[in-house]
């Protein structure tokens, strides 16, 4: 089964007819604690599921809890996976497996939790420095190594401004030209999600998922997960889940599962919806003064998306020809998409990052990275393709009068 194609892997794996009742559905494992026969010897020690450790106390582990990680492992044609309780707690977990004082270099245009997390938290604390840069350019990347760099963490697409890194590039230039395999190279993949972009099979170690997002799907689960290939890599991280103790509830694992299983048909339609919306903002010119989208001729790594990714994904980022007033205008006037946080799920949402998400990174690095106040960034939902853009074309009008 980890052979088949993504969809197939998908719907079956860790979801296998339970052997005693046949269920076809994963059981939500709540118990706790699991009895031992004998002193030492775990129950569950055959189950696939369990990793063949068998279960003694819910945080270690638990069988739900298994069975998602390793259907997404193998859904993102990895070893290894280990669930957490979001996402968030799924990145810290991979900046905890590197000492104190040691240099990770992350892509400037990262998640806005993300970037607090590192400037916030990792840096004042544990005293792990961090360049956040453009890694599109090999020679800026090779200046800001340190000897000490352990992990580089890329995001692709970016949030907001959708900026693509060749990952396959990177991984080339650390391993076979810097060899430099004291690196870590880590893919944030939650914009692409395992069915467009698949991280290891471009040369990354480890790749982290926001479960909450595409993963989810339906906007009532928060968690996270991360996967690689790496076997040391993979128990780290499996000690400090146990250790630190972010794990997801057995609840939200089952919702996970149950997400992952329509992955597949919600990407490829609201994949559908995000074309036709940008293709409708790029020709709007007397309301929007630029449209971002991976799946443009027009967006400046048209061709590397193309070669690396399976899909351009749902999101997408445009400027509303006008100031704040009009940008608030236009989100206050939409009925179809929800002016909201978040992203990846069937409903269609809009937001203003300078002001909402992305409020937490510092003015000037968001006029930098072009985070402008008429920025509105729209996650594609599922529904009809008529009625959105419809929706759209009714605000901006609106936003104008
Ligand atoms: C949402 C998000 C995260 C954080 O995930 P949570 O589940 O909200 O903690 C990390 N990276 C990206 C790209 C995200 O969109």
């Amino acid at each position: 089964m980890e052979k088949k194609n993504f969809a197939t892997k998908a719907i079956h794996l860790g979801s296998e007819p339970d052997v005693i009742t046949g269920a076809m559905v994963p059981n939500i494992a709540l118990s706790t604690t699991y009895s031992q026969k004998q002193l030492g010897n775990l129950s569950g020690s055959q189950d696939p599921n369990s990793f063949g450790l068998g279960y003694e106390y819910q945080r270690t582990g638990n069988p739900t809890r298994g069975a998602f990680e390793r259907v997404i492992a193998a859904c993102e044609n990895g070893k290894y996976a280990v669930a957490f309780s979001s996402g968030s707690a799924a990145g810290a977990a991979i900046v905890q497996t590197i000492e104190t004082g040691s240099h990770v270099i992350s892509i400037d245009d990262v998640y806005g939790g993300t970037q607090r997390q590192f400037r916030k938290i990792f840096n004042p604390n544990s005293n792990i420095k961090f360049d956040f840069i453009d890694l599109q350019d090999l020679n800026l990347l090779k200046n800001t190594l340190k000897s000490d760099t352990k992990l580089i963490w890329i995001e692709s697409p970016t949030n907001p401004t959708l900026k693509i890194t060749d990952i396959k590039k990177v991984s080339n230039f650390i391993k076979n030209e810097l060899k430099r395999e004291d690196i870590k190279i880590v893919v944030d993949n939650t914009f692409a999600t395992p069915y467009f972009q698949n991280p290891l099979d471009l040369g990354a170690d480890v790749v982290l998922h926001s479960v909450t997002k595409y993963i989810g799907g339906h906007s009532d689960v928060v968690m996270g997960c991360v996967i690689t290939n790496d076997q040391k890599f993979y128990s780290d991280l499996r000690f400090i889940q146990n250790g630190l103790g972010a794990v997801p509830s057995p609840f939200d694992c089952y919702m996970a599962i149950r997400g992952l299983k329509t992955l597949h048909l919600r990407m490829e339609r609201a994949e559908e919806n995000a074309l036709q919306i940008a293709n409708y903002l790029e020709k709007n010119t007397t309301y929007v003064d630029k449209c971002i989208y991976p799946g443009l001729e027009s967006h400046p790594n048209h061709l590397i998306a193309k070669k690396q990714m399976k899909g351009y994904g749902a999101m997408i980022t445009f400027l509303v020809k006008g100031d704040l007033k009009q940008t608030k205008l236009f989100l206050q006037n939409l009925q179809i998409f929800t002016l909201a946080e978040s992203l990846g799920a069937v409903e269609s949402l809009a937001e203003c990052p300078a002001l909402m998400t992305h409020a937490s990174v510092p003015k000037e690095d968001r006029t930098k990275l072009g985070i402008l106040d008429n920025l509105v960034r729209l996650s594609v939902g599922v529904e009809n393709e008529e009625d959105l853009i419809e929706d759209l074309d009714n605000a901006l009008k609106l936003a104008f009068q």
